[in-house]
């Protein structure tokens, strides 16, 4: 028998062939944990997770979160969740039913287990926001029956849920509000603004800014993301959160395009569309609490990130193309 066989970790991690959900199964196993990955490949791929099939300590499972889940594990990361407005608002009763009723499913399976379970929750809860910076005590300003509610009440149902749950089971829960996270495995047809801009500026084309690109939003790379989630799980179970998880660098959208046209050197020009509705205008993580409870700050600038990223772009066009 290996070596720590017994205090080794089973660790379910849900939209796990996700952008961020692969990133955190490869994170899991470099630190020697055994991965349970459950997704039902609605945008996440193999692809992202190709590179584990013959790993030992990785098992892949083609599920639904909507539907109940009986495994054995010792921790949960729950992150099934289409997370760009494309796809959440592809099929939106279908993306409230994987929030809420995949909320519940994981919940009673952490329950049944008596297990830690983390939500990888957003900052969307906050909506279009009042404030900035947005510390976890605001409670938000959301549209409850616009097109991103599907999304953002999901989110905010979700956690009401896990309050819940941890108030009148005892379940020990840890909510994470992720700010916007950009790097390699970036859906490349999910319409999020980074992966957009990138997709546009290698191949010339005009680069499409929603309004006049004045909006904000704070953009963290996802190897920090990923390690804020990990130090997050790893707090004592009084630790409860929610807490904001991002890079508190604020960039209008105009400014994003034009760093990311200056990086590949790119002959894009800007072209201006309709905003769509309910486009929050401002976003920017305060991280105080972060900082004291997880010793969590990030530090990759925005064109380092941006650096890895468009290298990462590159090669999968090339494949693409061949
Ligand atoms: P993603 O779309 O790449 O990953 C989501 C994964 O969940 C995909 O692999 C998808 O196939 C899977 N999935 C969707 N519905 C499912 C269902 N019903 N059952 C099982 N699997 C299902 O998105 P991401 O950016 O990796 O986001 C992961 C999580 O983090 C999501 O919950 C998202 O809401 C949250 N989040 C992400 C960001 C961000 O900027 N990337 C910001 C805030 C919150
Ligand atoms: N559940 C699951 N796996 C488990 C235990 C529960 O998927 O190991 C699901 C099951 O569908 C259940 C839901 O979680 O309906 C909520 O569980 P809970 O114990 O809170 O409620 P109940 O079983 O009473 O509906
Ligand atoms: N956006 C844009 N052009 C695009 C894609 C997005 O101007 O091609 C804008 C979008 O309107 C929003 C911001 O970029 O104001 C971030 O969009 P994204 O979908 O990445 O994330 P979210 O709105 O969920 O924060």
């Amino acid at each position: 028998m290996p070596k720590n066989y017994r205090s080794r970790k089973r660790v379910l991690v849900t939209g796990g062939a996700g952008f961020l959900g692969s990133h955190l199964c490869d994170r899991l196993l470099e630190r020697g944990d055994e991965v349970l990955c459950a997704d039902n490949l609605f945008t996440g791929t193999k692809r992202n997770i190709d590179h584990l099939h013959n790993h030992p300590r990785f098992e892949f499972l083609r599920h639904d979160v909507t539907f109940p889940l009986y495994v054995e594990v010792d921790e949960i990361y729950n992150l099934a969740c289409p997370a760009s407005p494309i796809h959440y608002q592809y099929d939106p009763v279908q993306t409230t039913k994987t929030s809420v009723h995949g909320a519940i499913n994981m919940l009673g399976l952490a329950k049944r287990l008596k297990c830690k379970i983390l939500q990888a929750s957003t900052s969307e809860v906050y909506g279009n926001p009042r404030i900035s910076p947005q510390p976890e005590e605001y409670w938000g300003n959301v549209n409850p029956i616009g097109l991103r509610a599907c999304y953002d009440e999901g989110k905010r149902c979700a956690e009401t849920l896990f309050f819940d749950y941890h108030r009148q089971h005892g379940v020990p829960i840890k909510v994470a509000r992720i700010f916007n996270t950009y790097g390699p495995r970036m859906h490349p047809r999910d319409g999020r603004v980074v992966s957009n801009f990138i997709g546009q500026a290698l191949a010339d084309e005009e680069i499409t800014i929603y309004g006049d690109g004045s909006q904000t939003r704070s953009f963290c790379y996802v190897d920090e993301l990923v390690d804020g989630l990990i130090r997050l799980m790893d707090t004592d179970d009084d630790v409860t959160g929610p807490v904001n998880l991002g890079n508190p660098a604020e960039f209008s959208i105009r400014e994003l395009a034009e760093l990311i046209i200056h990086q590949t050197g790119s002959k894009s020009v800007l072209s201006f569309h309709d905003l769509p509705s309910d486009d929050p205008t401002q976003r920017r993580p305060d991280n105080t609490l972060a900082k004291e409870l997880l010793g969590w700050e990030p530090k990759i600038p925005l064109e380092e990130g941006l650096g890895y990223t468009i290298r990462y772009f590159k090669d999968l066009f090339q494949i693409w193309d061949k």
